[in-house]
């Protein structure tokens, strides 16, 4: 059927593709992509070959008149390099344009790294906020850090590993230690989890920068840090004298 398909791809492992998105990036008259390489290798995987445009930050503006056109009588699929499009990557105004000209929008859920993150954590789930990339400058990175410090929800981020150990010292400056995790490569051969204090992470990673992609996440403000003995002994003191 003619219209906007926005097809979630795996972010490491093949395997996470779904039948449903093989199924309409084998069919789809055309593939809106960001790197036509990247892609190419899925649509390999696939055992598909389908026509593909590049749309990105660079040409958006000026190609996607003429495919919100061709949604008129065409099936186009929208696929970013890794993940979910629209996520961290080009897509929304492309899916605003369709359903202005009334096009049927369609999304195949799947691999979010973003997501997946957060289920590797161990920290609270039921209120998150995603920040993207913070900005790489000190400057604007302290300021919107700034602009979350208060809000109540664990914070999920994505950053690369050259300016990782930066990013998780102001987050500690601007927030307070609070405790976080720091996933790497996830889906992949080298999957991991390191959860610890912003602090400690910082001076994890300024000793050995990792390698490969990162997100991380960040325990919402008074999510205690595990409590130590005597602070828990001073606590049960404290209560102790407010009791009638
Ligand atoms: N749209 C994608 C998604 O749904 O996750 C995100 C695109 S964004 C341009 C790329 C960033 O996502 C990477 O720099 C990294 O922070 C994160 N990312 C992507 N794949 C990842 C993976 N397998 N493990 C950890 N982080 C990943």
């Amino acid at each position: 059927e003619p219209g906007l398909y926005i097809v979630a791809t795996p972010i490491g492992n093949l395997g996470d593709l779904s039948p449903r998105a093989a199924d309409i990036l084998s069919r789809a008259d055309v593939i809106a992509v960001e790197d036509s390489r990247v892609t190419a290798g899925l649509l390999r995987h696939v055992g598909t070959k389908r026509p593909m445009l590049p749309y990105h930050d660079h040409n958006a503006e000026g190609v996607r008149p003429g495919l919100i056109a061709r949604m008129a009588g065409e099936a186009v699929a929208l696929v970013s390099d890794a993940g979910t499009p629209l996520i961290s990557d080009p897509g929304y105004k492309l899916v605003r344009d369709a359903r202005a000209a009334g096009h049927l929008v369609v999304t195949i859920p799947g691999p979010c790294a973003a997501v997946a993150a957060l289920t590797l954590a161990g920290l609270p789930t039921d209120r998150f906020l995603f920040l993207g990339f913070l900005p790489p400058k000190d400057k604007a990175r302290a300021e919107a850090i700034a602009d979350v410090a208060t809000v109540r929800a664990t914070l999920i981020l994505y950053e690369s590993g050259p300016r990782l150990a930066a990013c998780l010292a102001a987050l500690a400056d601007g927030l307070g230690d609070r405790e976080a995790a720091v996933t790497r490569e996830i889906t992949k051969r080298f999957e991991e989890a390191v959860t610890g204090t912003l602090s400690y992470l910082a001076v994890r990673y300024a000793e050995a920068p990792p390698r490969g992609e990162i997100v991380v996440v960040v325990a919402p403000p008074g999510d205690p840090a595990p409590a130590s003995e005597a602070d828990a002994d001073a606590a049960l003191a404290d209560a102790l004298t407010r009791l009638p």
